[in-house]
């Protein structure tokens, strides 16, 4: 229903980059190859994803709308062991019951594909369409219903700084997977397939190359991949500080300080040096805050993660002699 709809969409959607946030993790689940983003006026007018994915035929499609109809929770024991990303099945209802969408979508099986107009989470219109194998979601006028919410977002300047943010972190999760990002017909990122280093490189550019330390370990509890920056490449900012658990990126001021600690003795007061580190741990051994919003995460065993990492991180500055 509807109210329950726009509730639930205050906790999921506070800004544009979080339906871009929802709406990239959907893809991802889709196992799309290639995902693109296009945007106006910072996602205030529009927000349109693009993928290649596996599509929806015309009953899911429309299901897809439904609040809880898709969860992938089918007994709680879930939560502990879960793999793809979604799993609340309530992204689109909350979505669709605050801002006009438009869904493109059709599966290999299907000759035609079908084209579903939500507002205020009614269907308004359903016919086929022609449309390649994927889904293009487009949100248009977020908050058009909510003038209190959309009066409380913040300038384009602000909005499209924390949609960028949202796009890097899930690019910087799937190198595997090729992204584009365009902005009020400005083309701000094309990224093809790569690993993480050239991912890393891709998107931040500039020397990001020659300042990579590589950090690497395998340990029963944790396996961690990814790069350190060199010390004198440090920061006056936090900006490039990334952690992802098994995939999935994550705040952590316990392990940022594991990493800062293995900096010891290396930095200038007042720098931060960039990481980009992946941690691969057996699913059932973290807790993922349900919260929608959350990006935070519980350890079962963080005390020896906090170890590991800090010791591998030092063993790899201590190897590049930095
Ligand atoms: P959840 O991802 O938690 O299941 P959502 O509301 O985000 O819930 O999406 C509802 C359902 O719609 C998904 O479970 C999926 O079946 C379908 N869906 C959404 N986006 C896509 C997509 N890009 N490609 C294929 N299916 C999708
Ligand atoms: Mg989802």
């Amino acid at each position: 229903d509807h109210v329950a709809n726009q509730i639930a969409a205050g906790e999921v959607v506070q800004r544009p980059a979080s339906v871009i946030k929802e709406l990239l993790e959907n893809s991802i689940d889709a196992g799309a190859g290639r995902i693109q983003v296009v945007i106006k006026d910072a996602g205030k007018t529009l927000i349109q994803v693009i993928d290649d994915g596996v599509g929806m035929n015309i009953t899911d499609a429309r299901m897809s709308f439904e609040r809880h109809a898709t969860s992938k929770i089918k007994i709680a024991d879930d939560l502990f062991a879960l793999r793809t990303k979604g799993f609340r099945g309530e992204a689109l209802a909350s979505i669709a019951a605050i801002a006009h969408v438009e869904l493109k979508t059709k599966t290999t099986q299907d000759e035609v594909g079908t084209c579903i107009k939500v507002e205020g989470s009614q269907i308004v219109t359903q016919e086929p369409c022609v449309t390649p194998k994927g889904t293009c979601i487009s949100v248009k006028n977020l908050f058009y219903n909510i003038p209190a919410r959309r009066n409380f977002l913040k300038s384009d300047n602000v909005e499209s700084r924390h949609i960028i943010d949202e796009f890097q972190r899930v690019a910087l999760a799937h190198p595997d997977i090729s992204f584009s990002l365009t902005h009020n017909d400005n083309e701000l990122f094309q990224l093809p397939v790569a690993n993480h280093r050239l991912r890393i490189t891709n998107i931040l550019g500039g020397k990001t190359n020659e300042k990579l330390v590589p950090v690497d370990e395998d340990t029963e509890i944790v396996k961690i991949s990814g790069f350190v920056g060199k010390p004198e490449f440090a920061k006056k900012s936090r900006g490039e500080q990334f952690f992802f658990v098994n995939n999935r990126f994550i705040k952590s001021p316990y392990l940022n300080h594991a990493v800062t600690a293995s900096f010891e003795g290396l930095l200038k007061d007042k720098s931060y040096p960039s990481y980009f580190l992946y941690l691969e741990v057996d699913p059932k051994s973290i807790d993922i805050n349900i919260h929608p919003t959350k990006t935070e995460i519980k350890f079962d065993d963080e005390h020896a993660l906090y170890a590991i990492l800090k010791s591998s991180i030092k063993h790899s500055l201590g190897q590049f002699n930095v």
